[in-house]
């Protein structure tokens, strides 16, 4: 079997496994990307599809963590910020909703009770100045002991299934709370021309720049483990070819299941195998709509805490008009599903989407096209774990780490956590190890 030597092996390339790829070759380190299909960027990418860019997953990214990751290893992100970030739809009218005091804002139009607002806004805020509410209890219940007001219900909704995929039912109330402290400091956010694919390409590029290599078609079939400590990756490049590369440390972007796979159930205890078990991806449906002409007025975001299922609809060719073929527009409608955990009645979940469509939208059947249906679930959902549900980046077994939107502290969700475990990852190895394997 061929034999090749790295510092670092990270396994997938996605944005995870690219962030930590970029800060380590920027530390130094000799690295290795290795991924399994033939295009990087994992679920923050972009494909072709009759003449679209279409995105396969993250498009919306925020200036603090994307951009000053790029600043951070000198990559070139072309972010266009949008501003108002928001539009939202209630009793038939758009409100620009700013980032900040966002829920004051919402909650204000939502409501006429003015005692309901105070109350919600006081328990809001005792939740994030003193002390998070239960993990126990769902964001919607915990809403529930304050009002009786499903629109706010609704906004609620809104912003938990655009960034965990989970209902408001779902997601536990002490998670909502930690993502809104953990992160306030995010003001301005925005799209990139191809999506998350171009942060993706300019990370990888950066890391072949300075000296990284990336294989595609490169599936890790094995991580190889001695005396519990991770020593090497077996990789098949082109499903013909095995290499063995031995390594200091390995990140594996690819996810806590794919990890364990990897390295043998054999290795893990009881209790992180039936975490492992116990993963449930957090799913969405995205329905992408082809018009002559805008379907939105030329606003860019819209959210509608009062539709059946779609939560989200973005003009995409207003701000990147680079994604669609010329006179052509490009309109992403994001919706949740009745619940996270499948099976799911798609006909019915695609039909209550088109519902929604119809009655937001004028003359829809007549403007517009759909283009695709797609919905994400299971290790290819919104998130891989759901949000709430983190693991540990550092695993049982030494040397081996988890870089992954499943593997951030708690509050990070969506594209944000894959950034934050890459950091987290290299930031430990820079920590440990001194470029080309010296053990600090
Ligand atoms: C429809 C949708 C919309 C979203 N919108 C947003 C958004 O607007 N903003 C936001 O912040 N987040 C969004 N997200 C979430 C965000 O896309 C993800 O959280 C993030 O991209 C996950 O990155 P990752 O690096 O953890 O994993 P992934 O992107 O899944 O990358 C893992 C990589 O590992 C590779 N791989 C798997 N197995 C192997 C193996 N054995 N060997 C080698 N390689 C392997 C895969 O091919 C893949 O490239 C969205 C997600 C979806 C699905």
């Amino acid at each position: 079997m061929k034999q090749a030597k790295y510092d670092v092996v990270v396994i997938g390339a996605g944005l995870g496994g690219l962030t930590a790829g970029a800060l380590l070759v920027t530390a130094g380190f000799k690295v290795l990307v290795a991924e399994k299909v033939s295009f990087i960027g994992g679920r923050c990418g972009n494909v072709e599809y009759k003449g679209f860019h279409l995105p396969t997953g993250a498009i919306w990214l925020s200036d603090e963590v994307h951009g000053e990751l790029c600043r951070e290893v000198g990559a070139q992100l072309d972010l266009r910020i949008i501003d108002p970030p928001y539009y939202f739809r209630i009793g038939g009218k758009d409100y620009p909703a700013p980032i900040a005091g966002i829920f004051r804002t919402m909650f204000g139009k939502a409501s006429k009770d003015e005692g309901e607002i105070v109350r919600v806004m006081k328990a809001f805020k005792r939740g994030i100045a003193w002390q998070e509410p239960s993990m126990n209890l769902s964001v919607y219940d915990w809403l529930m002991q304050y009002a009786d007001n499903q629109t706010m219900a609704g906004i609620i909704r809104a912003f938990v299934a655009m960034d965990t995929g989970l209902n408001h039912f779902e997601l536990p109330a002490g998670e909502f709370f930690r993502f809104v402290k953990e992160t306030s400091f995010v003001k301005k956010g925005g799209l990139c021309a191809y999506g998350g694919g171009s942060l993706t390409a300019a990370l990888a590029k950066v890391i072949k720049d300075k000296g990284g290599d990336i294989w595609l078609r490169c599936a890790a079939k094995e991580i190889i483990v001695r005396d519990g400590v991770a020593v090497g990756v077996r990789l098949r490049r082109d499903d013909i070819e095995d290499i063995e590369v031995s390594a200091t440390a390995i990140a594996c972007n690819a996810g806590p299941k794919t990890a364990v796979e990897a390295v043998g159930r054999q290795h893990f205890d009881s209790g992180y195998l039936k975490d492992i078990d116990n993963i449930k991806g957090a799913p969405q449906m995205i329905i992408y709509v082809e018009s002559d002409e805008s379907l939105t007025g030329g606003k860019t975001m819209f959210m509608w805490p009062e539709a059946r299922r779609v939560f989200c609809c973005l003009d995409y060719t207003g701000i990147c008009p680079e994604v669609t073929p010329p006179g052509k527009f490009l309109l992403e409608a994001c919706s949740y599903l009745t619940h996270s955990e499948g099976p799911y009645d798609m006909k019915s979940e695609v039909e209550l989407s088109m519902m929604d469509l119809r009655e937001n939208i004028e003359d829809f059947d007549k403007r517009a096209r759909v283009l695709k249906v797609l919905c994400y679930h299971n290790q290819y959902g919104l998130m891989r774990v759901w949000a709430g549900q983190p693991f540990e980046f550092k695993t049982p077994i030494e040397n081996l780490y988890l870089s992954c939107d499943s593997a951030a502290p708690h509050g990070w969700w969506g594209s944000s956590a894959a950034v934050k475990s890459g950091r987290l990852t290299a930031e430990e190895i820079t920590r440990r190890f001194k470029p080309s394997g010296t053990k600090v």
